[in-house]
């Protein structure tokens, strides 16, 4: 456990990791993530190939033993004027377990910024791949769907 750093990238081996890197990240961003949810498969996996558009506010996720794929949180919604990009690690990996993380209104379980935290399954490398300013009310409804 524990968070290292080799050149510009950050490498972790667990979920706590991704999350400690999330919260670094989130807290520069200024809107510091505070809840976490790590996405299942409903067939029981926890990787996933990742699509974002962080302009339109909507990510996917493809399960990487199924297939299934997932709208994630708010992400139907926008769907439809989604130019979903295709994430790769620089290791060329395109697998990742995923965290997902929001920052909160003050005094509010309401929604106010999305982070996606990913660790990727080649290297360990960890960070936010995609991010974005999101207004999709209750924390937790939020989550559960993501
Ligand atoms: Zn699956
Ligand atoms: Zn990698």
């Amino acid at each position: 456990m524990g968070l290292k750093k080799k050149g510009k990238y950050w490498y972790g081996t667990d979920t706590q990791d991704v999350q400690a890197e999330v919260v670094r990240f989130s807290q520069l961003n200024g809107y510091p993530a505070t809840r976490f949810s790590s996405p299942v498969c409903p067939c029981g996996s926890l990787t996933f190939k990742l699509e974002s558009d962080e302009e339109v506010g909507a990510a996917r996720r493809v399960c990487a033993t199924c297939g299934a794929v997932h709208l994630m949180g708010d992400s139907a919604q926008y769907a439809d004027e989604a130019e979903f990009e295709h994430h790769v690690c620089v290791c060329r990996e395109e697998v990742f377990q995923l965290l997902s993380s929001v920052a909160l209104y003050a005094e509010s379980s309401d929604v106010r910024w999305y982070y996606i935290g990913c660790m990727c399954m080649g290297c360990q490398l960890v960070g936010v791949f995609a991010h974005w300013k999101c207004e999709a009310g209750d924390a937790e409804a939020f989550l559960s769907a993501t």
